[in-house]
């Protein structure tokens, strides 16, 4: 089941036309011819349907034409016979013998058997003669054929005769009263005296075998039906009607409510016009009826019947309706044909460009080795294919040139990004180089300032240092009213020193001194500075007096300790120092200038006390 389905979608999804121009064109096609096939059938069956309507139509019409002609040709036929009759001498004399004028009637009467009744009146309408010697010595002056043709020869429409009918020997009558039609004409002496009227009574059956004749060569049309009316429109003749539309209708062709002389074809044939209408009879049913009326024909002056001639509308327009369905299933036929032929010519025309696309497909999604079909001919998928092709191949060439052009740039981007890279090497060996540089400077620079601040013998801060870190701490200890110390240190006699053990022991001695000075500061924020020639001084920020007192005496044991012997000290064996102490709580925006010379008078006044020890003081 499932495949089945799949196939089905499958088969719906390949053949729906909004997916396949195929189909479409087959679609389109198919649409066109079927449309027009039908089309065309409807309009040759229409106009066959027209033309065999019109045809049977005239038919029709020339049937009630030629019964039309037919009664009038027998009419003129009885009515001249008639009238030779009674110009026969026999008739118009006298003293004709009764007997023999009989046998003149009869004679006439056998070869023409539609002569019911021929009979001679004296000028008194009493009959003399007759066939048969039927109604001799009878009065028919009263009757109608009697009075009329006393002076000229006359017709009398259908009627009928009772007593006639009683009388005649052999009536042909199918149940139906029997009806006669008159012919009479006068008979004149040989003087011109009216001597009787010679009037014959003719079986309206005549009309009936009449039509008979006329419809017998036409079987296949046997439900024609052929009637006769009187000018009036009265029924003189019909077929019997059939017994269901009798029934149906409740009436026939005689009844009063049967009204014919309402017909269209009825009103038209008393107007003298003979042709055809497809018209609703009072039967209820559809005709198509073709009428036509009676005429005079020589010196017959004629009755002015109306002849139909009736056939269903049904049976008339058979052939042509199935005519046009035979036509309508020919042309349906012919058209789906027609279908499955549009729908291979749309294959093959559309199989080409499927082609095309599949290669140009197959192309785009990177298949190798590929060619767009090109198809031979003039027309417009030979220039699809050819222009297809053309385009593939400027797109390969495109294609080709751009992948050159791709390397090409890739290898001078290649080329670039090592010179790039050799740039950027030696941009950054020279970024190194400037960077050992700078930090040579930059050392150089610290070495620099360090010499600027350092003392080129001892290595301690020097006299320029010294300033600087006194204003700054003298600053501080101002702000924060801290006090602040100075221990100004001169070495005792070294002049003499220097005399005696040369210059360069005195450098010695002056350099074991800072050392030891160096050692016996532990604070980080205390300074030892060289303050010229053998003077050395320490700031001790945030110390009292008491402490840099301390200070200073751990110096001097310091240096007495190292016993560098000095030979021409006055006060000492050994190096000795003379030390200053001052120690003061700044006043803000004050000078450290009087804490200097303060802590140098106090080391002169340790000179002056006898060297070798410590003046402090504090404010
Ligand atoms: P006083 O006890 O009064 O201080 O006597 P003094 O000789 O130490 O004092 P004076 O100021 O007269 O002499 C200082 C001597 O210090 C002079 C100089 O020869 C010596 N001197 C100064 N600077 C240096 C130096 O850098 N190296 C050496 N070797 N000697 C120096
Ligand atoms: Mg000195
Ligand atoms: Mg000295």
């Amino acid at each position: 089941m499932e495949p089945l389905i799949s196939l089905i979608k499958k088969w719906t999804y390949t053949h729906n036309p909004h997916y396949s121009f195929r189909n479409r064109l087959g679609l389109a096609i198919t649409s066109t011819i079927l449309i027009f096939s039908l089309l065309l059938s409807w309009i040759v069956g229409l106009t066959a349907e027209i033309q065999i309507k019109a045809d049977s139509g005239k038919f029709m019409e020339q049937l009630a034409y030629q019964m039309a002609t037919s009664l009038a040709d027998g009419m003129f036929v009885y009515y001249q016979q008639i009238q030779i009759l009674a110009s026969l001498d026999e008739m118009r004399d006298l003293n004709s013998s009764a007997a023999s004028q009989r046998m003149l009637l009869e004679k006439l009467q056998q070869a023409y058997t539609d002569y019911a009744w021929i009979g001679l009146t004296n000028p008194n309408g009493i009959v003399c003669v007759s066939t048969g010697g039927i109604l001799e010595n009878k009065n028919v002056s009263e009757r109608p054929w009697f009075s009329e043709s006393k002076r000229h020869p006359s017709v009398q429409d259908v009627h009928g005769a009772k007593l006639l009918s009683k009388l005649l020997p052999n009536p042909k009558f199918n149940g139906e009263p029997l009806r006669f039609v008159d012919v009479a004409s006068p008979v004149f002496d040989f003087q011109g005296n009216l001597v009787g009227v010679l009037g014959a009574h003719l079986y309206w059956q005549w009309a009936a075998n009449l039509r008979d004749n006329l419809l017998q060569p036409l079987q296949v049309y046997r439900q024609v039906e052929v009637l006769i009316l009187s000018n009036k429109g009265e029924v003189l003749l019909a077929p019997p009607l059939a017994e269901d539309k009798v029934k149906a209708n409740n009436m026939d062709f005689n009844s009063s409510a049967f009204k014919l002389n309402r017909l269209k074809s009825v009103e038209a044939a008393q107007q003298n016009q003979r042709g055809f209408y497809v018209e609703l009879w009072p039967d209820g049913e559809l005709y198509l009826t073709g009428y036509a009326k009676s005429k005079s024909y020589r010196n017959y002056p004629g009755l002015g019947w109306i002849v139909l001639v009736r056939q269903s509308a049904k049976q008339a327009f058979a052939a042509a309706r199935s005519l046009q369905q035979t036509i309508l299933i020919w042309g349906t036929l012919i058209g789906l044909v027609s279908s499955i032929f549009a729908w291979c010519a749309a294959g093959r025309v559309v199989n080409p460009v499927l082609k095309i696309a599949d290669v140009a497909n197959r192309i785009r999604e990177g298949e190798a080795n590929l060619q767009i079909p090109i198809f031979s001919g003039v027309d417009e998928v030979s220039k699809l294919s050819k222009a297809v092709a053309q385009l593939f191949a400027q797109y390969e060439q495109q294609k080709s040139l751009l992948l050159s052009f791709n390397h090409k740039l890739e290898q001078k981007v290649q080329a670039r990004t090592v010179k790039l890279d050799q740039v950027n090497q030696k941009l950054q060996q020279e970024i190194n180089e400037r960077k050992q540089a700078e930090l040579k400077l930059q050392q150089l620079n610290e070495e620099l300032l360090r010499l600027t601040m350092l003392d080129g013998l001892t290595g301690i801060a020097n006299r320029r240092r010294f300033d600087e870190y006194l204003m700054q701490e003298w600053q501080r200890s101002a702000r924060e009213q801290f006090p602040i110390s100075l221990i100004m240190i001169d070495v005792d006699y070294f002049k003499r020193y220097n005399d005696f053990y040369g210059h360069q022991a005195g450098d010695l001695c002056l350099q074991q001194i800072a050392q030891t000075l160096s050692n016996d500061v532990k604070r980080s924020t205390d300074l030892v500075a060289r303050y010229g020639g053998e003077e050395f001084a320490v700031i001790l920020p945030n110390t009292s007096l008491q402490g840099a007192t301390c200070i200073a005496n751990s110096i001097r044991q310091s240096i007495k300790n190292l016993q560098i012997p000095h030979a021409e000290s006055q006060v000492s064996q050994y190096v000795s120092l003379s030390v200053g102490v001052m120690s003061v709580v700044p006043v803000p925006s004050s000078s450290p200038n009087l804490l200097i010379q303060t802590a140098d008078n106090l080391l002169y006044q340790a000179k002056q006390q006898g060297r070798d020890r410590i003046v402090s003081k504090s404010f």
